[in-house]
């Protein structure tokens, strides 16, 4: 078989937790894969070491005096990379036509724009930034249907679900036999807390995740459970799934990553130990298969698996994500727009956790009905949700 010629590669949010992971796959293939430019909002040393490390034509970071720091840096160091600065070098680097695959992996809604730039830019769209399709849904995906761009889930639930559907998956209802897709959840750090002990949790403690080590903002969504209730949205636009035929299940050992039942009885699973680094490297190389430098799966060692039922009443966060999917329209903005204002505000010890759901279903409440068919409409949404979400916040804010 021929050599398959190497991809270009934009790595938007390169310095998160997923931005490292892909890199660390990349590096690993420098035969497959070259680094074609690298984002970061701070972090400028990081940026700097994987600047020297992978030798990308470009960097992008957030502030332009940071910038041009970094880029008098670089010249020293003889790297060549050309350092741009802000929001629309973003959309340049994730459009730009020598690029072959865009990994989206900046957390939130900053990232939709550069995200949407990649799809219509008609290229291969790894998309771990989930906030994204939560925000754009129907828009994000006509903008891939249009341009001929492949859309490759990272979330790792929606890559195990890609992987036990057929390749050649229809999504009318019924037509590939689906009856449901299985959502798993970890449960999180307070999946066996006591519900009064949760007033008190601290950041730290929310972040403190049991089987994933993630970005902050994650790891607080994971806590809240809102996280799984955004993939359920996401599986949603992803697979063509409604609310009801979206289900989740707990599996605190986070070993299978999720599932699909099929009407004929059969329930296709995706296993593996809990790395980033799988759904990655499976998305990069699709359809090959190349190492991660992901161990092995170790059943013997694992032993068991369980699964629960998981608490609405405990996490409501989830049952406000199914609420808003069902609503429709701009209801899935408001929840994520209020959700990250929240939680800043929990990261900020401005609120305490309990009162993350509050804020954000006193927001969609407030909110009530509004249409997202263009991308004006989906920003004011947004910007809609986080003016609410302030407010609310201020009501409950903590005495300092
Ligand atoms: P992270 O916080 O570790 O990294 C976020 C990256 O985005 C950083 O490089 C940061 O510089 C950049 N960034 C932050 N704000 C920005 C802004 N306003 N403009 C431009 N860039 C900005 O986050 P993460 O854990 O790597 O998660 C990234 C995305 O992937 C999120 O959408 C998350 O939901 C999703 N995801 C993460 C995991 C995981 O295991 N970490 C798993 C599944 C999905
Ligand atoms: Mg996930």
């Amino acid at each position: 078989m021929a050599e398959p010629r190497i991809q270009r590669i934009t790595v938007l949010g390169a310095t998160g937790s997923i931005g490292c992971s892909t890199l660390d796959v990349v590096a690993r293939h420098p035969a497959r894969f070259e680094v074609f430019a690298l984002s970061a909002q701070r972090q400028a040393d990081k940026l700097y070491e994987q600047c020297l490390a992978h030798l990308p034509r470009y960097a992008v970071l957030g502030d332009a005096a940071e910038a041009e720091r970094l880029q008098a840096r670089l010249r020293v160091a003889g790297c060549g990379t050309d350092v741009l600065a802000g929001a629309e070098a973003l959309e340049t680097v994730a459009a730009h036509p020598e690029v072959d695959a865009v990994m989206a992996a900046i957390v939130g809604a900053a990232g939709l724009r550069p995200t949407l730039a990649a799809a219509r830019a008609g290229k291969k769209l790894l998309l771990a930034n989930k906030e994204a399709l939560v925000l754009s849904g129907q828009l994000l995906l006509d903008a891939v249907a249009d341009s001929g761009a492949r859309l490759l889930p990272i979330d790792s639930e929606h890559n195990a679900v890609f992987q036990s559907l057929p390749a050649a998956y229809d999504r009318r209802p019924g037509a590939s036999g689906v009856r449901r897709v299985l959502l798993t959840a970890s449960g999180g750090p307070f999946r066996a807390t006591p519900v009064a002990a949760l007033e008190a949790v601290t950041p730290e403690q929310a972040c403190a995740h049991p089987n994933w080590v993630m970005g902050r903002k994650i790891s607080v969504d994971s806590a809240t459970m809102m996280n799984k209730g955004l993939e359920v949205i996401e599986a949603h636009w992803l697979f063509g799934a409604s609310a009801d035929q979206i289900e989740v299940v707990v599996h605190p050992q986070s070993v299978i990553h999720s599932m699909v039942d099929y009407v004929d009885g059969s329930v296709l699973a995706q296993l593996g130990n809990p790395d980033m680094r799988t759904p990655i490297a499976h998305a990069l190389a699709w359809p090959e298969r190349i190492d991660a430098g992901v161990r092995p799966l170790d059943l013997f060692e694992i032993g068991r698996l369980e699964f629960e039922r998981p608490d609405f009443r405990r996490f409501p966060c989830l049952a406000l994500a199914y609420q808003a999917l069902r609503a429709g329209g701009g209801a899935a903005a408001v929840l994520n727009a209020a959700n990250e204002e929240a939680v800043a505000a929990f990261l900020a010890g401005r609120i305490g956790f309990m009162r993350i759901a509050e804020v954000i279903a006193a927001s969609l409440e407030r909110a009530g009905a509004l249409a997202v068919d263009t991308l004006d409409a989906v920003l004011a949404a947004d910007a809609r949700g986080r003016d609410l979400a302030r407010e609310e916040i201020r009501k409950r804010q903590t005495a300092r």
